[in-house]
């Protein structure tokens, strides 16, 4: 049988990092932590209660679950001036990335972002037939904001998404930064979306303002979250943005009707109730990665500062051996961006000191 699929797809994989049932996962940059029995318990309620109006679609415009993901930001963030009108949600982040592409990308369009970074972007562009231009940052993984506005000024991008921090190398952007990116995008004739790809704010150091705080004076900027990562909740598959009421509005209409289910709203909303049980091991979590990198330097890698739940590390001699051998001893992390670098998510204290043991038997 011959399947018309288009050329472009033709010989692809589908994405997707290894799930294997090793001691150690580190290669997705989850939550360790399973959710504490009372807030399990919390959710089981949540959609059993639920379940008995499954013969109804849900709230196609999840109303509820955008008032308590505003308030949640203006706790985490403190921002004030959220309402549900100002947020959006998808089965995941992806999904709401998805709608932003459907939404503002499409043929003739470009997406621009800064490498390396995170491995969807380009797909999101490539299903919504949108251009996908993206520009190298600096050796240290920093960005060179010269060169983005620069960027920004010779491709016009229709989107512009940088991940703070940014997915491998855990480096944030300052508001400073994100002001001159935003400033850049203004100039964009016929606008251009700037996004800030958020999901790991909730492991930023402590005084470090979010995105977000930009939101009233920039109607072109779009903050994404997720509750996969800090949030404990990947499995639960819900990912949000806050942006202008405008943002919001160009979104609802390319989303399909229902997606998201009542099951799916009834969770997260148990979940957002008990954020702060959800995220108690943030701390545990920082401070573990902060011991990580510490480690890593002391054994001669380069590290670069990291405000995620994950530390970049290199040069590493044959990455793929060593990522064999760290399999091998029930490790499992993630050979991802150029040649010699590798990226360890931060689990458990057991975890990590495995990882360690583990590297320093597979370099020897
Ligand atoms: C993990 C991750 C996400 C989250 O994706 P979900 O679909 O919400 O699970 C988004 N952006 C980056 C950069 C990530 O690393």
């Amino acid at each position: 049988m011959t399947l018309p699929l288009r050329p472009e797809l033709k010989g692809l994989s589908p994405y997707g990092a290894p799930q294997q049932a090793v001691a150690a996962r580190l290669n997705v940059n989850e939550n360790p932590y399973s959710p504490p029995p009372a807030v399990v318990d919390a959710i089981a309620a949540a959609v059993h209660q639920a379940a008995a109006g499954l013969n109804r679609y849900p709230d196609r415009d999840f109303t509820a679950l955008r008032a308590d993901l505003a308030n949640y930001l203006a706790a985490e963030s403190h921002v004030d001036f959220l309402e549900p009108h100002n947020m959006w949600a998808g089965n995941g982040s992806n999904e709401v990335m998805l709608h932003l592409h459907q939404a503002f990308g499409g043929p003739g369009r470009t997406t621009l972002t800064f490498s390396p970074t995170y491995s969807m972007y380009p797909e999101y562009a490539r299903d919504t037939f949108t251009n996908y231009v993206s520009l190298p940052r600096m050796d240290d993984f920093r960005l060179d904001l010269d060169r983005a506005v620069a960027g920004i000024a010779e491709h016009k991008p229709t989107l512009v998404i940088v991940a703070s921090p940014n997915n491998p190398s855990g480096t944030a952007l300052s508001l400073d930064d994100i002001k001159t990116l935003a400033a850049a995008c203004a100039e964009v004739p016929g606008g251009s979306v700037l996004v800030i790809d958020e999901a790991y704010a909730e492991f930023r150091r402590r005084g470090v303002p979010s995105a977000a705080s930009l939101l009233p004076e920039t109607p072109h900027l779009v903050v994404t979250r997720t509750m996969s990562k800090a949030f404990g909740l990947a499995g639960g598959r819900l990912g949000y943005l806050a942006a202008s009421r405008q943002v919001v509005e160009a979104l609802q209409i390319v989303r399909l009707p229902y997606h998201l289910s009542a099951i799916t709203q009834a969770a997260a909303r148990a979940a957002l109730a008990h954020h702060s049980e959800l995220q108690a091991q943030v701390d545990e979590i920082r401070a573990e990665r902060d011991d990580t990198v510490d480690w890593l330097r002391a054994q001669g890698y380069t590290v670069p500062d990291t405000d995620a739940n994950f530390a970049y590390f290199g040069p590493v001699k044959d990455r793929d051996a060593v990522f064999n051998g760290l399999l091998e001893h029930g490790v499992l992390i993630r050979v991802v961006g150029p040649e010699g670098w590798m990226r360890v998510s931060v689990g458990t204290a057991r975890e990590m000191a495995m990882f360690r043991n583990a590297l320093l038997e597979v370099t020897a």
